[in-house]
């Protein structure tokens, strides 16, 4: 069937164009009708191309949108009704889960207690999670059901809390929280693909059509690639890219993490519904927590919190000579260069989490050590010298960042870093005058992720944010579409609507 899309304004130019589709493909762009297609009229309207929001985490936005969602709770008493509301609809068997709680705004500041939990359910195993992502409160139940007994030590790097007599207060910190969280949220496969299609009518309403997961493996890698390919065949409603972590795939010595991982992977195909686009790596932390690798110092108040992984190091070990650096390095030097290595042989396009500058300093060293740096990718480099920006332009390796950071988390880049190298976070413009092939995302669910949002973000700073790093509009809504494509290969299938891309827009 072939459809004339007429009178609507092509976002670019501001011409008045229409469009012709046959199937789910654009035949033809410009002036003019065309004759035996039924007729869409979109008068006047303006026309773009859908949003491909090219580094988030597709999975855990579904899992995160079926919780409890705690963020209109005033008061103590909001959360235990809202809790006990929730505890009708939740199956035998299963957690109570619940996003985006936060003492800080309810009386006193004051954690509520497992003993206020359990008296909403003594038996049902509830875990509230902190807004901020390090902290959550559990009951009695959820510590049981989590192997946690009265008496236990705090593990490395987390604290369970406890109250004046001395009993767990259901406070969970850093790694206990990480701890009784793992316990509790290993989703099954149906669960998988339905938090999947859950992610994918929810991007698809804010006028998305492509994603990629950037870290497709975090609960289980065979359940999840099977649990993208299942949502593909029921139709979720975002074509969805794969970067699988590191450690998932291939076991330290390089070789396949199992026989049933390589056949997975090698067997997985190249559907342009679903398919694996790369390895994910972590070479740093976040500035937040002060553990992105940086050099020179923090500023905040609170010295680097909790390992960021049971790798973690921290990045003074390996300082270069005569330079002080701060934060933590997931790998030492050498062996990001050999993960990088192992990942290129295999053939994998790799995506690497860098923030700080002195992490992105090597991953760029690892990367010029492949024979072609231009198919990998770096992930946020929200800290960049202009010497730093030369270098990553020739090496010419693509680049993402998130806007809608400097909206959410500004305040947190002020406490840590000061006010003159945060106004530096995030240069769009200077990289990409400096010819480097710069897309833009959302990293959600860590933030609401609305493509506008980040676009606005990208376009005009955020007041603390040096303005000069400003993008032009059309430039923001490149790097959300056009640009955005190309990371994953997908610049002939997607993000421009020219004649034999897919036909996926948006009316505004
Ligand atoms: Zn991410």
């Amino acid at each position: 069937m072939i459809k004339l899309y007429r009178d609507f304004i092509w976002w670019r130019t501001g011409e008045r164009q229409s469009m012709l589709v046959e199937g789910d493909r654009v035949i033809w762009r410009g002036h003019g009708e065309a004759p035996h297609a039924e007729v869409v009229d979109l008068s006047g309207k303006t026309l773009y191309p859908a949003f491909i929001d090219n580094h988030c985490h597709i999975l855990p936005t579904g899992l995160d949108l079926q919780k409890l969602h705690l963020g209109a709770c005033q008061t103590h008493q909001d959360v235990l009704d809202a809790v006990r509301d929730r505890l009708a609809e939740t199956t035998p068997g299963k957690w109570l889960l619940a996003v985006h709680y936060d003492q800080t705004r309810y009386e006193g500041g004051r954690h509520l207690t497992r003993f206020e939990l359990d008296q909403v359910s003594p038996s049902v195993p509830i875990l509230l999670r902190h807004v901020n992502g390090h902290a959550s409160v559990a009951n009695s139940a959820a510590l049981q059901a989590a192997g946690i007994p009265e008496d236990v030590e705090n593990p490395a790097g987390g604290t369970f809390d406890r109250d004046s007599s001395s009993r767990l207060s259901g406070v969970l910190l850093e790694s206990a929280h990480e701890l009784v969280t793992h316990k509790a949220s290993m989703p099954s496969l149906d669960e998988m693909v339905d938090a999947i299609l859950t992610a994918g009518n929810h991007m698809a309403s804010l006028g998305i059509s492509g994603a990629s997961d950037m870290m497709t493996g975090r609960f289980d890698l065979l359940k999840e690639l099977r649990a993208y390919d299942l949502a593909a065949q029921r139709g979720c409603r975002i074509r969805t890219r794969l970067y699988l972590q590191w450690g998932e795939v291939f076991r330290k010595d390089g070789n396949w993490r199992s026989p049933e991982v390589q056949s997975a992977i090698e067997s997985y195909g190249d559907k342009i519904d679903c398919r694996i686009a790369g390895i994910k790596i972590f070479a740093d932390g976040a500035i937040g927590s002060a553990t992105a690798a940086i050099y020179g110092h923090y500023s905040g108040a609170e010295p680097a919190g909790h390992a960021i992984s049971h790798h973690a190091r921290d990045a003074s070990q390996h300082a270069p000579e005569g330079k002080f650096t701060s934060g933590q390095l997931i790998y030492s030097p050498e062996r990001l260069k050999e993960m990088v290595r192992i990942a290129d042989q295999a053939g994998f396009s790799i995506a690497i989490h860098s923030i700080g500058d002195y992490s992105t300093d090597l991953v760029m060293d690892a990367f010029e050590s492949l024979p072609d740096p231009r198919k990998h990718r770096i992930e946020h480099a929200m800290l960049l010298s202009d010497a730093q920006i030369e270098r990553l332009g020739k090496l010419g390796c693509f680049c993402t960042m998130q806007p809608e950071f400097l909206m959410r988390f500004g305040h947190s880049y002020l406490r840590q870093l000061g006010p003159v190298r945060a106004s530096k976070l995030e240069r769009f413009r200077s990289v990409k005058d400096a010819g480097i092939p710069l897309s833009l995302s959302s990293d959600r669910p860590i933030v609401a992720g609305d493509p506008r949002d980040g676009v606005k973000m990208a376009h005009q700073r955020p007041e603390a944010f040096d303005s000069s790093e400003n993008l032009t509009l059309e430039e923001a809504i490149d790097g959300y579409t056009t640009r955005a494509a190309e990371p994953t290969n997908d610049s002939a299938l997607m993000g421009g609507l020219n004649p034999g891309q897919l036909a996926e827009f948006r009316v505004e």
